[in-house]
């Protein structure tokens, strides 16, 4: 965390972002969460500590750590954008019920090889694998569902 955070305030300083305490507290929220927040959760997590700061604030500054890659945002996940602010290398997998998102790594998926037809006309910023399902919970609840109408 304290080395994330000291990587956090460089960036800041590269980009010329001012280090306002706001700032600092959402990224850290973000930084904590191993939810892949919406701007809504964080907000709420920010509002207990901060409540003078307003949602707005919360999703612009969430933009702007996206902007300046201190995090991004998680693919395939709809209407609702989701946050990470691990940017070591790592894959996600969402149960598409709850929503959830949970990381995983694998070697291979780490270094995946882009085809040349996109290399050589396209600057490759991320290459992900995603995987959608149903969640433990989630495959529980269909279960109970299917014994209700039988
Ligand atoms: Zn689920
Ligand atoms: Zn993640």
């Amino acid at each position: 965390m304290k080395q994330k955070l000291d990587t956090f305030c460089n960036l800041c300083k590269e980009k010329g972002l001012k280090l306002t305490p706001q700032r600092i507290a959402i990224y850290k929220a973000l930084l904590g969460s191993k939810e892949h927040p919406s701007a809504e959760a964080v907000y709420e997590e920010i509002h207990k500590t901060l409540p003078n700061v307003s949602f707005d604030t919360v999703n612009r500054t969430l933009n702007t750590l996206t902007d300046i890659g201190a995090a991004f945002i998680v693919e395939g996940t709809g209407d609702v954008r989701r946050f990470d602010a691990d940017c070591t290398s790592h894959q996600h997998y969402k149960c598409v019920k709850c929503k959830k998102i949970f990381d995983f790594s694998l070697e291979t998926f780490e270094n995946i090889k882009v085809p040349e037809t996109i290399t050589g006309e396209f600057k490759v910023l991320r290459a992900t694998v995603y995987i959608e399902g149903l969640c433990k919970s989630c495959q529980e609840i269909k279960k109970d569902k299917r014994s209700d109408t039988m």
